[in-house]
């Protein structure tokens, strides 16, 4: 019998919610401390601590079998995985944010316009199908203070309660991606009899909190 691995956070946001999903489906195993891998000792799985944005391609690449990561990483890294269930936590959006004090009104108005973001391919994907050319500035993180420093007219980043936004005088203006964490897998283990009692376990957790 193989034994399978599932690449989950490391430490952030997904970390806490990605243990405790696997711990209520019976699997005994100790925390991410300073090892990145821990063996599950009553099930044939090793589970792989990792910053979420390595987890898709991991997964893509088969040296994850299964993954648990947010969807808009997924997007965002183009990987090819099957989406296997969507987990309930993590939830998030992403907007589209001006200044506080802009007069933009509708989406046309970003046509030639600067937005800074962290997540190219989904607002690329996004305005291109709204058939708007805006100039896409990449940067790492951060991307709130851009427009106050004259760097970008708007941003396009995750907002969860609009607190980040207000305070760097910035305002939602378009909601474009709803996402949430969801347990992704390899395209070749979609028979793995393994594969399928976990994600049974999986959704009698998952329907049991609902
Ligand atoms: P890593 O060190 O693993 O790269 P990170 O800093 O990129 O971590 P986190 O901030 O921990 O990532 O966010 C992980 C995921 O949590 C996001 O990609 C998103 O799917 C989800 N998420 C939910 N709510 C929020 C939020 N308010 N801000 C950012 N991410 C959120
Ligand atoms: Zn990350």
């Amino acid at each position: 019998m193989k034994t399978l691995k599932i690449a989950i956070q490391k430490s952030g946001r997904l970390n806490e919610k990605s243990v405790e999903i696997l711990k209520n489906c019976g699997l005994s195993f100790e925390n991410y401390k300073s090892s990145l891998i821990s063996t599950v000792t009553n099930f044939p799985l090793e589970i792989l601590f990792l910053r979420d944005d390595d987890i898709p391609e991991y997964v893509q690449d088969g040296i994850a079998d299964l993954g648990i990561v947010g969807e808009n990483v997924i997007v965002e890294t183009k990987a090819e995985v099957d989406f296997l269930q969507k987990l309930g936590f993590g939830k998030c959006t992403l907007k589209i944010a001006v200044q506080a004090t802009s007069n933009i009104q509708n989406l046309e108005e970003l046509n030639g316009k600067a937005i800074a973001t962290s997540y190219p391919v989904i607002l690329e994907k996004f305005l291109q199908e709204k058939g708007i050319q805006s100039d896409i500035r990449t940067i790492s993180g951060s991307v709130e203070i851009g427009p106050g420093l004259g760097l970008s007219d708007a941003i396009f980043d995750i907002v969860s309660t609009g607190g980040t936004l207000k305070s760097n005088g910035l305002k939602p203006f378009a909601d474009v991606m709803q996402s949430e964490a969801v347990l992704i897998g390899n395209k070749s283990i979609a028979d793995n009899p393994e594969v399928a009692e976990l994600l049974q376990r999986i959704r009698s957790v998952l329907s049991a909190k609902s």
